[in-house]
């Protein structure tokens, strides 16, 4: 028996969980339940042989999440620092002088940024931003991650910034057409997306790859670590940072209470699998046709 979770987020696109169930009935999986399945068996596996996810190699490093740029004080920049973390994430697109000053003020201490916008704004809302950054945080800048929809020739022009980052919008790729990619890196979730067929686009357009969790359950970082980890032994010329310490944006329960991360290195879990074996066994279980 092995386990996965599945985490829709309507916001992005994805299925409620309702239609998500349904094709667990109908045997028509949808995309998402395909990767929940397949980290399910991978559990199972693990759990078979009486291994931990952990096993397999040797811990990797997170990027330091913030979701909320004014909580990035000299202070707690100083503490993140302090605390080992070289690389920053930070969700942008909501208020730009805010974030221009929070950029500015990480910059001083040297930290690593991907700026996330998310498919939000437009080319000339990037640009505008864009052109207001000082050159001291160009110079940290490893990455901008969607910075608006997807579009082959928008995206070359912004690429001229900064090196780009797909990942919300990898739908919207035309992949058959693209001789060349105008971004340099690919952020696998391994909750929704294969990563054999990730790694197979990363090889054919010599880009970089990004493992992150989905903001979703304990389980599903755990396994966005393992496959983090599983990759990175066997590519690890292409393995950029991960994106895994996610659990702490939430209220702790019985399962986040049972991680635990030094800096930017995400903790084993105890148990098989992905840990949280006697929790795990403790859930009310029901059958999917009776929900
Ligand atoms: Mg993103």
């Amino acid at each position: 028996m092995g386990y996965a979770d599945l985490h829709p987020w309507t916001e992005l696109g994805d299925l409620p969980w309702q239609k998500q169930l349904l094709s667990l009935q109908s045997g028509e999986y949808t995309e998402q339940l395909q990767q929940s399945l397949c980290l399910a068996r991978w559990d199972a596996e693990l759990r078979k042989q009486k291994k931990n996810i952990f096993d397999q190699g040797v811990l990797v490093k997170n990027n330091f999440l913030s979701v909320d740029v004014q909580m990035l004080t000299s202070t707690v920049l100083e503490q993140i620092k302090n605390q080992g973390f070289t690389t920053i994430k930070i969700k942008m697109g909501r208020n730009s002088d805010l974030e221009i000053a929070a950029l500015s003020r990480v910059a001083q201490f040297g930290l690593k940024l991907r700026l996330d916008f998310n498919g939000t704004g437009t080319l000339q809302s990037y640009t505008q931003l864009m052109d207001q950054l000082p050159g001291q945080v160009f110079e940290l800048i490893e990455y901008v991650e969607d910075p608006f929809v997807f579009d082959l020739q928008e995206w070359q022009k912004a690429q001229a910034y900064a090196p780009l980052a797909l990942d919300n919008q990898f739908a919207k790729v035309p992949w058959e057409e693209l001789s060349d990619a105008p971004f340099a890196v690919i952020v696998l979730k391994p909750a929704k997306m294969d990563a054999v067929k990730v790694l197979e686009l990363c090889r054919r357009y010599r880009l970089k790859l990004t493992v992150t969790s989905y903001m979703d359950h304990p389980i599903g970082v755990m396994h966005a670590l393992g496959m983090a980890m599983e990759l990175k032994n066997k590519q690890s010329d292409l393995i950029l940072e991960s994106g895994c310490l996610t659990h702490q944006l939430y209220q702790q329960d019985a399962f986040s209470a049972e991680m635990s991360a030094q800096g930017p290195y995400l903790q084993r879990v105890a148990g098989t699998g992905v840990g949280f074996d006697h929790l795990l066994e403790a859930l009310p279980w029901q059958l999917a046709n009776n929900i």
